[in-house]
C-alpha cells in the first residue's frame, strides 16, 4: 500500500487492512503524522501534533495482535478538536485563556477512543471557546479551507473538518452546539455527524452553552461516522445529561434502502437569503433519493423566522455563566505585574478572552439582567417549545427532513469578521437542531460555479441516527462511488 493509498482511505478501510495485517497501526500512523509535519503549514488545521502517536499506535498493534483489541476502528487514527480535554496536553479551545492548560484528565470521548485503540493524531484548531463559523477568531491564527486558500474552512471545528479534507486525519471529533461541526463539513466537503443531545458524553468538552453543545464525528463518509459514532456514544455517570442510546447498525446503513421513506422539505430552507447554487445542489440530491423510491413532500415552517435570536440569546446566557469561572485564579491565562484581586480578574479577562467571546459575554449577562430576562431569555424559552412542536409535527409525517446546511458555501477569508450580524445570520439553517436536541448529518452534494463545495443536511427524530446515517450512506453509495 503506497503512502498516498494510506492518506486517501477511509477509516474502515484502514481498520479493515490494519485487522487483516495488511498494514500495521504503526504504518499509517507515521504516514499521517509525516504528511501533517509536511502539509499542514498550509492549513493550520492543527494546534498540536502528538509526539508520541507513532509509539502508540506500536502498542496499540501489539494488542490487536494478541486479540485485546478487537474494535470496528481498532488502530486508525483521529484527530480531536482543541475543547475535548486530553490528558497531558494542550487543550486551548483556540484561545489565550487556556493556552497554558494542560488537563489532568481525558475527557470521557477520549477514554472510549484510547479503549478503542484508536490513535489520537492531535488537536484541531477551532474558533475560541467554539464561537464562531469561520476558525479566524483562533488565537493560534486561521485554519485555511483545503478546497481554496482564499476561503474560510467554516466553524467552530474549522481544523477537525480542514484536517479530514486535507486528508491529514482519516477521521476526527468535532463538537456542535450551534452548527460547528455540520457546517465546516459542508464548507470543507467531507461528512459530519451531529447526534442526540445526550447521545455523548460531555465530560471533558469545555463548555460553551451546556444545552446545545455535542461532541460528534467528522469523516469522509457517513459509514466512517456511524462508526466513529458508536466508539464515542453511551451513557456516562459523569455526565447528568448523558442518556441511554442505542448503537447503530453500521451495516444496516450502509445498505440502507429509502424506497417508501417520507422526506419533508421546510419551503423557508430554499427561499430568500438562501444561495441560488446550494438549492441547486440539495434538490438534486433530493430528487436522487425521489428516483430510488422516496416521497418527497413541501411543507411549512415559519418558526425559522426565529432561529437565530433564540440560538443566540440561549447561547450567549449559557455561555456568559460557563465562561465566568475563567478569572485567572484557578487555571489558565493570567496577567504579570497585578496590584489586587479586582485587577487579577478583570486584566485576565480582558487580555484572555477575544473580541468575539467578550461580545457573547455581554449579550449574554444583557439578556440575564432583572428587567430583561423576561423579555429575552423566557421568550426564548418559549420560541424553544414552539420550535420543538414544530419538528414533532414535521416528523409524525416524515422519516427525515432535507435542507441545506448552510446558506452559502466557504465564505471569502476575512469577509466576516467585520460584520458578526452576517456571521450569525450564516447560521440560520443548523441552530434549530441544536435547540431541540435532534440528530442531523451534513452531506457534501456537489460544488458551486466557484467550485467550493455544497452541503444537505438531513435531520432526524431524536434518537434516530439510524436512518440520517442510511439516507447520507444511500446518496455516498450511488451518487459518490
Ligand atoms: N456558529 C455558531 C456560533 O457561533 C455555532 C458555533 C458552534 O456550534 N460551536 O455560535
Amino acid at each position: 500500500m503506497t503512502n498516498e493509498e494510506i492518506l486517501r482511505s477511509d477509516a474502515l478501510t484502514l481498520a479493515g487492512l490494519i485487522k487483516a495485517g495488511d498494514v500495521t497501526s504503526e504504518q499509517v500512523t507515521k504516514v499521517y503524522i509525516d504528511a501533517i509535519r509536511a502539509e499542514d503549514g498550509k492549513y493550520n488545521s492543527y494546534i498540536t501534533v502528538s509526539d508520541d502517536a507513532v509509539e502508540q499506535a506500536r502498542l496499540i498493534d501489539e494488542k490487536i495482535k494478541s486479540g485485546e483489541l478487537t474494535g470496528a476502528l481498532a488502530g486508525v487514527p483521529v484527530a480531536v478538536k482543541d475543547n475535548i480535554c486530553t490528558k497531558g496536553t494542550l487543550t486551548s479551545c483556540g484561545s489565550k485563556m487556556l493556552s497554558n492548560f494542560v488537563p489532568p484528565y481525558d475527557a470521557t470521548v477520549v477514554k472510549k477512543l484510547k479503549a478503542e485503540g484508536m490513535v489520537i493524531l492531535g488537536k484541531t484548531n477551532m474558533d475560541e471557546f467554539a464561537m464562531g463559523s469561520t476558525t479566524e477568531t483562533s488565537f493560534y491564527g486561521p485554519t485555511v479551507n483545503p478546497h481554496g486558500t482564499n476561503r474560510v474552512p467554516g466553524g467552530s471545528s474549522g481544523g477537525s473538518a480542514a484536517c479530514v479534507a486535507a486528508n491529514l486525519a482519516p477521521v476526527s471529533l468535532g463538537s456542535d452546539t450551534g452548527g460547528s461541526i455540520r457546517q465546516p463539513a459542508s464548507f470543507c466537503g467531507v461528512t459530519g455527524l451531529k447526534p442526540t443531545y445526550g447521545t455523548v458524553s460531555r465530560y471533558g468538552l469545555v463548555a460553551f452553552a451546556s444545552s446545545l453543545d455535542q461532541i460528534g464525528p467528522i469523516g469522509r463518509t457517513a459509514v466512517d461516522c456511524a462508526a466513529l459514532f458508536n466508539v464515542i456514544s453511551g451513557v456516562d455517570d459523569r455526565d447528568q445529561s448523558s442518556t441511554i442510546s442505542e448503537k447503530v447498525d453500521v451495516d444496516k446503513a450502509a445498505s440502507f434502502d429509502v424506497r417508501g421513506r417520507k422526506i419533508g422539505l421546510p419551503e423557508e430552507y430554499f427561499g430568500e437569503g438562501i444561495d441560488e447554487d446550494v438549492k441547486a445542489r440539495v434538490m438534486e440530491a433530493v430528487r436522487y433519493y425521489e428516483d430510488n423510491g422516496a416521497t418527497v413532500e413541501k411543507f411549512s415552517m415559519p418558526i425559522i423566522e426565529y432561529a437565530i435570536p433564540t440560538y443566540y440569546i440561549i447561547a450567549c446566557a449559557e455561555a456568559c455563566s460557563n465562561l465566568s469561572r475563567y478569572d485567572g485564579v484557578k487555571y489558565g491565562f493570567r496577567p504579570e505585574g497585578v496590584d489586587n484581586l479586582m485587577d487579577l480578574y478583570v486584566r485576565s479577562r480582558s487580555e484572555g478572552f477575544g473580541m468575539e467571546v467578550k461580545r457573547r459575554i455581554m449579550l449574554g449577562n444583557f439578556v440575564l439582567s432583572s428587567g430583561y430576562y423576561d423579555a429575552y431569555y423566557n421568550k426564548a424559552l418559549q420560541a424553544k417549545a414552539l420550535i420543538k412542536k414544530a419538528f414533532d409535527e414535521a416528523f409524525e409525517k416524515y422519516d427525515v427532513v432535507i435542507g441545506p446546511v448552510a446558506p452559502t458555501t466557504a465564505l471569502k477569508a476575512g469577509e466576516s469578521l467585520s460584520d458578526p450580524l452576517k456571521m450569525y445570520l450564516g447560521d440560520i439553517c443548523t441552530v434549530l437542531i441544536n435547540i431541540v436536541g435532534l440528530p442531523a448529518i451534513s452531506v457534501p452534494c456537489g460544488i458551486d460555479n466557484e467550485g467550493m463545495p455544497v452541503g444537505m443536511q438531513i435531520i432526524g427524530r431524536h434518537y434516530d441516527e439510524q436512518t440520517i446515517l442510511g439516507f447520507a450512506a444511500n446518496y455516498q453509495r450511488g451518487v459518490r462511488t
